[in-house]
């Protein structure tokens, strides 16, 4: 696909393939909407119950009973966050980045669920508020809250230009898991998985289709506020990149914190709200 690495001629019909329209894959008609007026009205009541300071280069764990609203924000200067979700009650059930981007694109906004691993398959999260809304996608096909960037890590560092460096986010959810459930490293990171890139401004060359980042749009002020459908463990990492202008993956970029908030519903205020069954496939998988 990419001119470098293209050794066929094309045949006389090329045109005419390339030029059949696309069609959306997954349509998402039929999936039940959120109610983000219901949503709206309960977060206006709902009070703090929570908040905790992510470190620059660090990665901390909190949790968001089921109902509750999630804010993370960069108050003190432009700054990516890489986040894990787990379904509190069984760290089996975990964020599904590919089926939330097959769902809903590259990048998410408000309205957008963020769903969970098979076999349950179901929405963890749905966006409320989203103060980057406006940006779009740029001339570059840059937009923001990525669900295509995997997670910064120490493998992929490796492989590229060697050494060992311990602060990318893989290793921050990483040792934030372990730290929070007490066991090692080791356990602990076969739970880590690829991230909602929260506030990261990314896309995908025109020329080769590559993954690039650029600077993100995040200032102080500005949050992504999530509800919370089932009950939530959730990890976010301020990612070595700070901003993602220029690196990651190293000390050399310029860093601020993630804050993360935590709100309470006003009792009553989500009459007629159901946390999301677990999916209706039967799985017998044709046996
Ligand atoms: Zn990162």
């Amino acid at each position: 696909m990419k001119p470098a690495s293209r050794f066929h001629r094309p045949p006389p019909d090329a045109d005419a393939r390339r030029a059949v329209a696309p069609v959306i894959c997954y349509p998402t008609d039929t999936l039940p909407r959120p109610d983000l007026g219901l949503y709206r009205a309960a977060r206006a009541e709902a009070g703090k119950t929570g908040e905790i300071l992510i470190p620059p280069r660090e990665a901390r764990c909190f949790e968001v009973p089921a109902g509750h609203f999630l804010r993370i924000s960069a108050p003190r200067g432009p700054q990516v966050g890489d986040l894990n979700l787990w379904n509190a009650a069984d760290l089996d059930e975990r964020f599904y980045s590919g089926k939330t981007r097959a769902l809903h694109g590259s990048h998410v906004g408000t309205g957008d669920r963020l769903w969970s691993s098979f076999p349950a398959l179901r929405p963890m999260a749905t966006i409320t508020t989203d103060t980057l809304d406006w940006y779009g996608i740029d001339e570059f096909g840059g937009a923001v809250h990525d669900v295509i960037g995997t997670r910064c890590d120490p493998y992929t560092g490796n492989l590229l230009s060697g050494g060992h460096y311990h602060h990318c986010c893989h290793s921050n959810l990483t040792r934030a898991l372990a730290d929070h459930l007490g066991v090692a490293p080791a356990r602990a990171e076969r739970h880590v998985h690829d991230v909602l890139n929260v506030f990261m401004c990314t896309g995908f060359t025109r020329d080769e289709g590559r993954y690039f980042m650029k600077a993100s749009p995040v200032r102080p002020g500005d949050y992504l506020e999530l509800f919370a459908e089932i009950g939530l463990l959730g990890a976010l990492s301020a990612c070595p990149g700070g901003d993602c202008s220029a690196r990651h993956s190293s000390d050399d970029a310029t860093c601020f914190p993630l804050l993360v908030e935590i709100f309470a519903p006003a009792p009553g205020a989500l009459a007629g709200w159901t946390a999301p069954p677990l999916n209706g496939y039967d799985r017998s998988h044709g046996r």
